[in-house]
């Protein structure tokens, strides 16, 4: 599979307390992790057991180098990155001792990922069975990945995360089979309050409205709702010890992408991406909570998590 977006540094900068404005405080720790919606997924969907290759881009910086090296060592295939000048995507994380956190994102090399780039090296990538997209990069690349995936036979999945100021790309919805926003996204790009199971089933409609081939809509710990044009239901999640639950969508939309692309039926993919999100909030932090399939199917078989 191919997964299209954003590729960060995360600086995680432990703190007892944030300082004010103009005040410096002593951090307790620092730690370095991959981070980014698109470096997310393809991680989560590779740990899922499927041949996964990136579309974006990092700097000529440490990081960039750092994360490509990363990249390789985990067996995501980044030859459709691009180096370019100037800093990677990197974000400022501050953590307090209440588990509070504060963050500031520099978009740095990922906003050069063009429309041109981005359908190129899909065109390349491909044959591929699915094509997964969130929206940390400009969303006119995105759109032309997609056009270039759908082109080539691809079952499209757009994660549309975060909306961007100016909406959804006109276009994009109907290029794409399946669209996965949690509930705060399906509220923003639909307009409908979306609270519990059936105002999600009724937001996922609204975007098959919109043109979207499906929808499924993720709603953290009851689970997802989705909408397709044979039906709709509920997938409850797995009873877990939730600590953090950054990641938890990247992880749900790598493991769906990845089930896919292998060839799972629509029901056994979404418990595995459910497991694969619950999992994800066991553990802290975005890439070290991206479990492996054997601890999905884990989840799946026993209820408990290994
Ligand atoms: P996002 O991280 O994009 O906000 P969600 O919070 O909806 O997305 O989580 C994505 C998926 O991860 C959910 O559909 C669910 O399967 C799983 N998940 C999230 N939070 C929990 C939790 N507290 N317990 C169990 N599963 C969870």
């Amino acid at each position: 599979m191919v997964c299209i977006g954003s590729l960060n540094v995360d600086l995680v900068f432990q703190v007892d307390r944030m300082p004010v404005s103009g005040e410096s405080v002593t951090g307790r720790g620092l730690e370095r992790h991959l981070g980014g919606k698109g470096l997310n997924q393809a991680l989560a969907a590779a740990r899922a057991g499927s041949a996964v290759a990136l579309v974006g881009a990092v700097g000529d910086d440490d990081g960039g180098t750092w994360m490509l090296g990363e990249l390789a060592a985990a067996g995501v295939d980044s030859s459709g990155v691009a180096r370019v000048g100037g800093p990677s995507g990197t974000a400022l994380i501050e953590v307090d001792a209440t588990g509070a956190n504060r963050i500031v994102v520099i978009p740095g090399a990922n906003d050069s990922v063009t429309a041109d780039f981005a359908q190129e090296q899909v065109r390349r990538l491909a044959p591929a069975a699915v094509a997964l997209a969130p929206l940390e990069v400009p969303p006119a690349a995105i759109l032309s990945a997609m056009r270039a995936a759908k082109a080539a036979g691809m079952t499209t999945i757009l994660n549309p995360a975060p909306v961007p100021a100016e909406g959804i790309p006109d276009g994009l919805l109907e290029i794409c089979d399946i669209v996965i926003p949690n509930e705060h996204e399906a509220t923003s790009i639909t307009g409908i309050d979306v609270v519990d199971v059936d105002t999600a089933i009724t937001a996922g409609r609204a975007l098959m409205d919109a043109g979207a081939g499906s929808a499924i809509v993720t709603l953290g710990a009851r689970g997802a709702a989705w909408v397709t044009r044979e039906g709709s239901g509920h997938v409850p999640t797995y009873a877990v010890k939730a600590i953090d639950t950054v990641a938890a969508g990247d992880a749900f939309c790598g493991n769906l992408a990845a089930a896919l692309a292998d060839g799972v039926d629509w029901a056994h993919a979404l418990q595995r991406a459910c497991a694969g999100g619950a999992l994800a909030t066991t553990v802290a932090g975005a890439s070290p909570s991206l479990p492996r399939l054997s601890e999905v199917n884990a989840l799946i078989a026993t209820g408990e998590v290994t």
